[in-house]
């Protein structure tokens, strides 16, 4: 076995056991983490006690349960900051929401359009997730019903590798640009989007928001080393409760970030998850969580690249020094020449797998066949790609 994964096997098999959907096996193997991620006994366990001690709303009352519940809100909110590595955790600011999608509305509709006059420009990704762009085009729609008109600019990509394309960026921004939004693993490509690229293009003074839905909770992450002004993330794509997610907001360029509107009462069991997810992250290493999930996304576009009847999305080629495949996180998308996606889903569950199988939310992707969409984590193993590949191989 290729290193990590050897080096790693001891560190991940405690780590998988604590999955209780997973350990309750064996089942079907569990390849969608991309959409939502399975939680570890410690975040079960930690939402269980909060609602069987201290559940009250946060931010009211001022009995002792009120008390504790607006004391954790703002633990988590001080534990999102430190997993970020926030360099300046006092002028920063967290928002907790429903998840990636509400973040990044959040982000656009609360802060984006006050900021923007006539003429001025922005830069999105055309071909991301749907939720990366749609709230930019709502705000330009706002800001045109009031007579202010924005002009949307295409965030370009290199042919073939599903990342940035910094020269052709170099190209569309302007004196007028206003706003970048990227994001930092593509949701089907697998690509680390190279997000500093982008920083450095834009130059230093036009604020950055990044859709960080399939890092956080795979990739250790310093805001301070990607020099974004957002990060927006799922909570539930981080071993947190459904209905959890944050926006980081860095206020250092424009004005901060004040979410409109009366918020009422919060997830707090979600944010008490979070909390705990975070913990539990930093205690598994997350430096060594991508290590894994890299090394076993890798392995199947390996596999699946000796197998002639498929075609894999975005960078494709081997582990070769200098091989794009190589920033690959750990989300492998793929084709059957001759059989269609859908129908390779339904047959992969039928021999044990769940995968997605759809166009994945992709901005622009239209009804086409899509792929099927690999996404592992940390409580996946090489006996599962393994036999993922098998499987594979069979229906060539
Ligand atoms: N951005 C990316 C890159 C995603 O992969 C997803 C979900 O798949 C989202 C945004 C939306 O996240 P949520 O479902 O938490 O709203």
């Amino acid at each position: 076995m290729a290193e990590p994964l050897e080096e790693l096997r001891s560190w991940q098999r405690p780590l998988r056991a604590q999955f209780p959907i997973i350990a309750a096996g064996p089942g079907p193997a569990y390849l969608d983490s991309a959409a939502t991620a399975q939680k570890p006994r410690a975040v079960l366990d930690a939402v269980q006690h909060y609602l069987t001690t201290t559940n009250a709303n946060a931010g009211r009352g001022s009995y002792p349960w009120a008390n504790a519940t607006t004391a954790a809100v703002e633990r988590a909110g001080t534990r999102v900051k430190e997993f970020l590595g926030d360099p300046e955790p006092d002028r920063s600011s967290v928002h907790f929401t429903s998840g990636a999608s509400q973040g990044l509305r959040t982000v656009a509709l609360d802060w984006l359009a006050e900021l923007l006059g006539d003429g001025d420009e922005i830069v999105v990704p055309f071909a991301d997730h749907e939720a990366n762009l749609a709230p930019w085009l709502e705000v330009r729609e706002l800001l045109a019903r009031q007579g202010v008109r924005i002009v949307v600019r295409e965030l370009p990509y290199q042919d073939g590798s599903g990342d940035y394309d910094p020269v052709a960026l170099a190209a569309v921004v302007g004196p007028r640009t206003r706003f970048v939004a990227a994001t930092h693993v593509h949701h089907v490509y697998g690509a680390d989007m190279n997000v500093h690229r982008v920083r450095e293009v834009v130059g230093p003074d036009v604020p950055i928001c990044l859709d960080a839905a399939q890092s956080v909770g795979h990739v250790p992450f310093s805001v301070a080393g990607l020099d974004v002004d957002f990060v927006v993330f799922s909570g539930h794509k981080a071993l947190a409760l459904p209905g959890t997610g944050a926006v980081w907001a860095r206020g250092r360029r424009g004005p901060r970030l004040r979410p409109g509107g009366w918020a009422g009462t919060p997830n707090t069991a979600g944010i008490v998850s979070l909390s705990a997810a975070l913990d539990w992250l930093d205690a598994a290493g997350t430096d060594r969580i991508e290590a894994w999930t890299v090394a076993l996304a890798a392995r199947l576009t390996d596999g699946l690249s000796r197998l002639e009847s498929y075609e894999v999305l975005g960078c494709r080629s081997s582990l070769a020094a200098g091989s794009a495949v190589q920033r690959r996180r750990s989300i492998v998308a793929f084709r059957h020449h001759r059989i269609a996606s859908r129908d390779l889903g339904f047959i992969l569950y039928s021999h044990g797998f769940m995968v997605r199988s759809d166009s994945h939310c992709q901005a622009g992707a239209g009804a086409g066949d899509g792929s099927v969409r690999v996404s592992v984590h940390v409580y996946n193993t090489v006996e599962e790609i393994e036999a993922l590949l098998t499987t594979l191989a069979s229906l060539q």
